[in-house]
């Protein structure tokens, strides 16, 4: 970029940051939706909600059938499922496997396993106060509900909520993203496959479709994306009172501590930060580090980059292991932040090269970052970590609470007083110890954002939870305490809210 000269086969390239609109969101292509798709939308809706009345009263046998053939087509559809993603955006077949297939499936195979315990109703205590009564929580489905997709896992993070939303009983309206298309297109091929579209039905398209579909009355959305379009959903979604989850983005940081192994630091944040390029929601987004240790990471950050991806550009650019950009829009945003950065006096020590004909941005790290550089404004979502450098540790929390709540937090240390200073002192979504995003692979955790970076959260017994309405069930008995209290209140009512007041204090 500004500093380096790319090689012959990374031609250098203009950028021009896109400016966003009032809402914060970058500009897309405007397809106005057809009045016959509209009308198709419309006419699947109301016979999803026809059939979402008769799943209500499905069977654990029934919702299993449906999540293990869910699971066989994911197999069946391995490799096409490989090909649109490299297609889409040249990722890897092993890092399809592992951070698509592989969980897909871990998703649909922990619930085929857990939802007999999952589907039955829960007892809660009952007061003194409701003596002879009995409590309960039953799980009862939402009724239709439509999710919204990012490109950025795209095949992961439309299954994923499908699998939670199938386990409850519902009825799923899913809206891929347009911007990986045979991705999306491979979805849509295989869930038609499985299910009528009166119980799931895809529609392909841009934000235009997402418009439309959350004019209707969903009994819940959701929505995997930024946040400012999570924004708009959650305003969309509040004309019926549908309720939302909301799995948002932010910028996750990264602390290293003084003490920390920086070489096994160096090792998980580079891992974390290139993997999909760095368009992960929990990867990385900046390193907090002491000063006193930014030389010692940035070299083992470079022995670790060459190791993963070599250490040419072409190297970088020809690795089947580091994929692209997913688009053009895309590609100019994140390297417009390096540009930024570099012309305010950034400094580049690691990458920087970009080659827009392919969409490429090689791994990058940058330190010396001025205070009101963009990339330290928005989630970068894309292969460049910034350096900021702490002198002591509070300071290293005060910047983290300076931002929104971010999606994630990764703690390098072996200090357990330290960790405990930093979990007890910030918030986010999740945290790590020592690693980063493998929280998310024990769907015994719930995952979700807080605030800025998600409302809700998914995964394993929490997506069952997030795609079921919690109903309180209480069953009287014949004799009831609280009947004594009814009007006239003569003296024995008084007498009995009286000894029970007494008896709370
Ligand atoms: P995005 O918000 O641009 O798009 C997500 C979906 O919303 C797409 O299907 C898109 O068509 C639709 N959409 C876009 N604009 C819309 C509008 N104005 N109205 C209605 N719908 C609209 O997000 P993206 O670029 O696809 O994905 C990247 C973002 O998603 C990042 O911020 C990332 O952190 C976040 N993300 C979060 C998670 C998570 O689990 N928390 C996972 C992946 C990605």
């Amino acid at each position: 970029m500004a500093t380096k000269t790319a090689t012959k086969s990374v031609p250098k390239t203009k950028l021009s940051p896109l400016k966003k609109n009032s809402n914060g969101v970058l500009p897309h292509k405007i397809v106005s939706i057809d009045s016959k798709k509209l009308k198709d939308m419309e006419n699947v809706f109301s016979l999803q909600k026809k059939k979402a009345l008769e799943l209500r009263h499905s069977t654990t046998k029934q919702r299993i059938k449906k999540l293990k053939s869910l699971k066989d087509l994911i197999f069946k559809y391995q490799p096409e499922i490989r090909e649109a993603l490299r297609a889409d955006f040249n990722k890897s077949e092993t890092e399809t496997d592992l951070s698509e297939i592989l969980p897909s499936i871990a998703e649909c195979r922990d619930a085929i396993r857990h939802l007999k315990y999952w589907m039955k109703p829960v007892r809660a205590n009952t007061p003194i106060t409701l003596f002879g009564a009995v409590s309960e929580i039953h799980y009862e489905p939402r009724g239709t509900v439509l999710i919204i997709a990012p490109w950025n896992y795209p095949f992961h993070l439309a299954f994923a909520p499908i699998v939670g939303a199938i386990a409850a009983g519902n009825t799923v309206i899913l809206k891929p993203s347009e911007y990986t298309p045979h991705t999306s297109a491979l979805t849509k091929k295989m869930l038609a496959e499985l299910f009528p579209e009166e119980e799931v039905a895809v529609f392909e398209g841009d934000h235009t479709v997402s418009t439309a579909l959350t004019d209707l009355p969903f009994d819940h959305i959701f929505f995997t994306g930024s946040t400012n379009v999570g924004k708009i959903i959650m305003e969309r979604a509040s004309k019926h009172l549908t309720s939302v989850t909301l799995e948002l983005g932010g910028k996750s940081p990264a602390i290293i501590t003084d003490g920390a192994d920086i070489k096994k630091a160096a090792h998980s944040i580079l891992w974390g930060k290139f993997l999909n390029a760095g368009q992960t929601c929990v990867a990385p987004d900046y390193l907090l580090i002491p000063e006193s240790k930014v030389d010692d990471f940035v070299e083992q950050a470079k022995k670790t980059v060459k190791k993963f991806f070599g250490s040419e550009t072409e190297d970088k650019s020809s690795s089947k292991d580091f994929c692209r950009i997913v688009n053009a829009r895309n590609f100019e945003r994140v390297s417009g932040y390096i540009k930024e950065a570099v012309i305010k006096g950034a400094k580049i020590e690691l990458g920087g090269e970009v080659d827009a004909s392919q969409n490429f941005i090689a791994p990058t790290i940058l330190s010396k970052i001025p205070k009101d550089s963009k990339i330290m404004e928005d989630e970068i979502f894309g292969p460049v970590l910034p350096i900021i450098t702490y002198k002591n540790l509070d300071e290293a929390i005060d910047f983290v609470n300076s931002k929104p709540k971010p999606l994630a937090l990764y703690i390098f240390t072996k200090d357990e007083k330290k960790i405990n200073k930093i979990l007890k002192s910030t918030s986010s979504g999740g945290a790590v110890i020592n690693d980063l995003i493998i929280h998310l692979a024990n769907s015994h955790l719930p995952f979700g954002g807080v605030n800025h970076s998600g409302h809700g959260s998914y995964h394993g017994f929490f997506g069952f939870k997030q795609f079921s309405h919690e109903r309180s069930v209480l069953k009287q008995s014949p004799v009831s305490a609280i009947k004594m209290m009814y009007p006239p209140y003569n003296n024995l009512a008084k007498k009995l809210v009286d000894i029970t007041t007494k008896y709370l204090a």
